[in-house]
């Protein structure tokens, strides 16, 4: 299998090549040449499968310099009972007629990035070891990216990882769960400012090429196609314990990486409906799908909400669909996401027919939640199903219940477990979220954290000292 980039550049990259990379050189996304298609029969035979075997089936579609036994190996090693804490690794949950919960989130961070992280981090290792490299990972998190990251990397040969957060700005827990790891090859460093500041800083770093050359600094962000590429083998083993010919898929959104492994696994085949993008106040992706237009927000029209994992002002693998959308025309996506974006802020394609054949022809719908939505439907499900959903979840739910279709089961995918938002909880139910025992206690621990001001200089200075 070859990769292409959304913006049309010519080269072609294997899968390791992409592995370790972020933006294609002109700035697209990559994306495989091809979708390879799975048909009934196929599926038939994977039903049995334990989920790391169905992993490696669908990984071996799009992977091929990676010797078949190492991929099992990597994938069994990924996916196990110990990491994940059920055999199914995600579980469906029925909560009403038709209606059913994925979950995602019983990974080491407790939200859905672990189905995804913790594959990355064992191929790094993997493919470091067999160039002889080292990668420095430079992060930015406002939370669930972060520790997600660390949770992944912690302990592993050739990796180091320095992940900026705002000082003070994280939720208690979810500081915790970062500053607590004590593994050498882990970096927490607290920045004074907001997280605008943190990702200036790690654009900063990323521009100064002779540095990032140097001292081998990578990033692990939701636009790197491994990441998605994993995600996209929950969808098949969402459907598969469904026993239903057809489904569809509401998911929580924000950079729109979770809901197009979604569009891939449709792509190739797999009996979906509808996918119905969830949002929450930041409602980027909502607005598109209803009208046509795209539009980036400013930090002045981006809200701070009570599910701060989809507070986006653009939804950074977007553009991945756009070029489907658009009959995989690079020049044009080129034009759209280069040349439009960067002038005006938007783009509409609502007087264009592609634009119908979203919802017509790649099955997606869309709708939007808000905190009173969110603390209604945490409060119903769990007087009606008794069962406790966190916050972006909750948004999903929502917007699931105004997309069900008689006949056709769906599956809302669980982001995060209620405990990493705790507040909103209290708020809902008027009770704290229950804590898994291996988190218990986790605020006392020694924190290891290293405050820096909010200056790419300090950053790279620390980078060099830790090398
Ligand atoms: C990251 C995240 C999301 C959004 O996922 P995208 O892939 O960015 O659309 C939703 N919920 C939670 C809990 C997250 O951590």
């Amino acid at each position: 299998m070859n990769y292409l980039s959304t913006r049309g550049h010519p080269d072609r990259k294997r899968f390791c090549e992409i592995l370790l990379e972020g933006l294609a050189p002109d700035g697209g996304l990559y994306l495989p040449e091809f979708y390879p298609q799975v048909d009934a029969a196929t599926l038939e035979k994977w039903r049995g499968l334990a989920y790391a075997d169905l992993a490696f089936e669908i990984l071996s579609l799009y992977i091929d310099d990676i010797p078949a036994a190492d991929l099992r190996a990597i994938c069994r090693k990924t996916y196990t009972r110990e990491v994940f804490g059920t055999p199914e690794i995600v579980p469906l949950k029925k909560l009403e007629d038709g209606l059913y919960l994925q979950a995602l989130s019983n990974g080491p961070t407790l939200a859905f990035k672990d189905m995804a992280m913790q594959l990355l981090g064992n191929l790094f290792e993997y493919e470091l070891a067999r160039r002889a490299e080292q990668l420095n990972i430079l992060g930015a998190t406002s939370g669930d990216t972060g520790s997600a990251a660390e949770y992944a990397m912690r302990g592993k040969q050739g990796v180091r990882v320095f992940m900026l957060s705002p000082l003070g700005r994280m939720s208690p827990f979810q500081q915790a769960q970062m500053f607590s790891l004590q593994d050498a090859n882990i970096h927490n460093i607290a920045v004074k400012g907001v997280f605008d500041d943190c990702q200036d800083m790690v654009k900063a770093v990323s521009n100064d090429l002779p540095f990032k050359r140097e001292y081998k600094v990578g990033t692990v962000n939701s636009i790197n196609w491994a990441r998605l590429l994993a995600q996209v083998v929950y969808y098949f083993s969402g459907y598969l314990q469904s026993g239903a010919s057809r489904v569809s898929f509401t998911v929580p959104s924000g950079n729109f990486g979770n809901v197009c492994a979604g569009h891939v696994a449709r792509m190739m085949g797999l009996p979906i409906d509808k996918l119905v993008v969830a949002t929450n106040e930041n409602d980027v992706l909502d607005e598109f799908f209803r009208t046509g237009v795209y539009r980036v927000r400013g930090s002045a029209d981006t809200h701070e909400t009570s599910s701060p994992s989809m507070d986006i002002s653009k939804a950074s693998n977007f553009e991945r669909f756009v070029f489907d959308l658009l009959g995989r025309d690079g020049a044009r996506t080129q034009d759209l996401f280069g040349a439009q974006l960067s002038q005006t802020g938007r783009f509409d394609l609502s007087a264009d027919p592609l634009f119908q054949q979203a919802a017509s022809r790649y099955g997606f719908a869309s709708g939007k939640s808000t905190h009173s939505d969110r603390l209604a439907t945490i409060a119903h499900t769990y007087q009606q199903q008794g069962v406790m959903v966190d916050t972006h979840t909750a948004d999903g739910l929502k917007v699931a219940h105004e997309n069900l279709q008689a006949g056709t089961p769906m599956l809302v995918l669980e982001t995060a477990l209620p405990i990493k938002f705790a507040a909103t909880i209290v708020q809902a139910l008027g009770i704290e979220p229950p804590r898994p025992p291996q988190f218990e206690g986790i605020e006392d621990l020694p924190k290891r954290v290293t405050e820096m001001a909010a200056d790419a200089k300090a950053i790279q200075h620390y980078i060099r000292a830790h090398c």
